[in-house]
């Protein structure tokens, strides 16, 4: 039989995270630590027996599915955000959710690993995956081997400069009042993510414009201000 050339993929489990829509997510896993999510295996993969041994490594491989990006079409040449969107570099030299098969790869510090209401979870910390994920596979990251530490970086070498993010005195007390509330810290939470300069590259440049992120419940409006982003103020969803 010739090999095939295409394949049929079952959903291990769905990602339930703080992530509402793909602005503000990061680009990558592990740079905003306060990000907080849970991976959710659904059946007939909703078993604990399945997860046996996970529970004594710290990171796990998550592969999945770019499932809000699947209605557009790849390019064999992008522009990755990060070179400031004026250079392009081939497809398969970025990390960039339009390819040819959306598969993302995301490395991923894991927590609990629990059953609740009949439903099996494991707790995620730092992952860069919008909520409603599907995940195809994990595997355990093994330091031994996946972490190589002469390996060079290209053209991504080190990750983006973070920029002091200031709260005006409106978001402050709003932010205290929604931790209050939900007993979830978001200050960190705003500060990790704005602090990463979401914006795309043609927006790089303008100052006191605003946007709004979404981060749980709620809509962070901020802006860029000269050397660095202020948090105007916090709204329901
Ligand atoms: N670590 C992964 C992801 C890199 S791209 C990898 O290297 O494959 C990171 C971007 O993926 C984020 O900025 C976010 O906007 C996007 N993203 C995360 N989950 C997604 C999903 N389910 N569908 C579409 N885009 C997603």
């Amino acid at each position: 039989m010739p090999p095939s050339n295409s394949f049929t993929l079952n959903t291990i489990g769905i990602v339930h995270s703080c992530y509402k829509e793909k602005f503000g997510i990061p680009r990558q896993p592990g740079l905003v630590t306060e990000a907080t999510a849970r991976l959710e295996l659904i059946p007939p993969y909703s078993r604990l027996d399945i997860l046996e041994g996970l529970e004594s490594f710290s990171h796990i491989w998550i592969q999945f599915v770019f499932h809000a990006c699947m209605t557009e079409n790849w390019k064999a040449k992008i522009r990755p955000p990060r070179l400031g969107g004026k250079t392009k570099m081939g497809v398969f030299a970025t990390r960039t959710t339009h390819r040819p098969n959306p598969i993302g790869l995301s490395v991923v510090k894991i927590g609990n690993i629990y059953q609740e209401n009949k439903k099996t979870f494991i707790d995620l910390h730092g992952a860069d995956l919008l909520d409603g994920t599907p995940v195809l596979d994990i595997k355990p990251y093994l330091p031994y081997a996946d972490s190589i530490t002469d390996a060079q970086g290209g053209f991504f070498p080190a990750p983006a400069q973070i920029k002091p993010v200031l709260f005006s005195e409106l978001a402050k007390s709003q932010c205290e009042n929604y931790e209050n509330l939900h007993k979830r810290e978001i200050t960190t939470l705003i500060k990790q993510v704005i602090g990463q300069d979401p914006r795309p590259s043609y927006l790089s440049e303008q100052l006191d414009r605003e946007h709004g992120i979404t981060l749980w419940d709620i809509n962070i409006k901020w802006c860029a201000r000269n050397d660095h982003f202020e948090i105007l103020r916090i709204e329901n969803k």
